[in-house]
């Protein structure tokens, strides 16, 4: 195993990134999130956008300065872009590409298209990634009570000798370095948050929450009860999970709990599912799924829109949103809010 170096904000040269022009490509997920805390901790940002878009009206809102993608790399001396990974090559090549000059940073938050080449910069050209592992809404709601969202940091290409310490800096003005920052490379950063977004943490765990549901209610039961079994009590033991490991998750369940977890649920996720990862991973590692998701999006997304609407009509989202408009529990004030954010 490779030691783990963590950064913290006691080890990073806060100032740097305040010297620099940040150019935000992109006010969605991502730009809201990192602009924003960028803002508050006292750095230059401009947001890069399709003038007169949604975007731009929700960027203003907040009080940022917005220009056209052409003018806002221009400007810059570091270009975030936080756009979708299936538009990057074409806005790449378009707009910002004929606009970038020598010695500029061009940042990533996914190494997906500098690491399967549909984004090949010139050489004279810094290519750096932060990526925060949380959604951006999270970077934000984080930075705000004071913490941060553990961020990855890689540099590709580092003409200017420092690329390291520029991705740090701005880890570090976006929250992160008061969870933490750890170094990796395109390449590994790439393929382990596809595999862990495929396999774990969204694919695996929503079928993993549609079988359960679909099992119980096939068998007659009520699918509210089915619901909170599953789905709506994830969150807690997760949660119990992320702070103290499995350990501290099974030392607060009951033994029934434990002893069942233990000898059930390698029954359900045992040879059969490792082996499914394996070939998840191969294709993965091959380009094969990022060929697949490229034409998928370039040809008009039709699968794409009816897996979304066949999984929205899932029973398992109408009664959540049943029940979560009739509980308590579903009122606090959401991190996500469509029309700001
Ligand atoms: P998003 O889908 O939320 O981005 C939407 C933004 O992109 C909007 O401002 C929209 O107007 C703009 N946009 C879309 N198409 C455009 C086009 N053709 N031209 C110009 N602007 C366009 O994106 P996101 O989910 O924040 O992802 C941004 C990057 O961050 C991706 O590389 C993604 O892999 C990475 N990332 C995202 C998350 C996350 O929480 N969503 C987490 C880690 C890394
Ligand atoms: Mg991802
Ligand atoms: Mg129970």
């Amino acid at each position: 195993m490779s030691e783990l170096k963590i950064y913290l904000d006691k080890d990073i040269n806060k100032g740097l990134i305040k010297s620099k022009k940040i150019a935000v490509i992109g006010f969605g997920s991502q730009g809201y999130g990192q602009s924003m805390n960028l803002k508050d901790s006292g750095c230059d940002v401009v947001l890069g956008l399709r003038l007169g878009g949604e975007s731009d009206k929700k960027a203003k809102n907040y009080g940022f300065k917005t220009m056209n993608i052409e003018d806002a790399v221009k400007w810059a001396d570091i270009i975030q872009v936080l756009i979708p990974d299936e538009v990057q090559s074409q806005v790449y090549e378009k707009q910002i590409k004929p606009n970038m000059r020598s010695g500029q940073y061009l940042m990533f938050a996914h190494g997906f298209n500098i690491h399967f080449k549909r984004i090949v910069v010139p050489s004279d050209i810094n290519v750096i990634m932060v990526a925060p592992k949380g959604p951006g809404h999270t970077v934000r709601s984080q930075y705000i009570e004071g913490k941060g969202v553990p961020s990855l940091i890689a540099v590709y290409q580092n003409p200017s000798g420092d690329g390291k310490e520029v991705a740090l800096s701005y880890a570090s003005a976006i929250g992160a370095g008061r969870a933490g920052i750890i170094e990796t490379t395109f390449r590994e950063e790439t393929e382990t948050d596809l595999f862990g977004e495929q396999c774990v943490i969204c694919g695996g765990v929503s079928a993993l929450m549609k079988a359960g549901f679909e099992v119980l209610t096939e068998a007659g039961y009520s699918p509210y009860m089915a619901y909170f079994e599953v789905l709506h009590e994830m969150k807690l033991i997760v949660d119990l999970v992320n702070q103290g490991g499995l350990a501290d998750m099974r030392y607060s369940i009951s033994n029934t709990a434990e002893y069942g977890d233990m000898t059930r649920g390698p029954k359900v996720i045992g040879a059969a599912s490792k082996n499914a990862m394996r070939e998840i991973l191969k294709d993965i590692q091959s380009g094969k799924f990022a060929n697949e998701f490229t034409s998928e999006m370039k040809s008009g997304q039709k699968e794409f829109n009816r897996l979304r609407e066949e999984n929205r009509n899932h029973l398992i989202e109408k009664i959540g949103e049943e029940i979560r408009s009739s509980f308590v529990w579903g009122r606090k004030e959401n991190i996500v809010n469509r029309d700001k954010n």
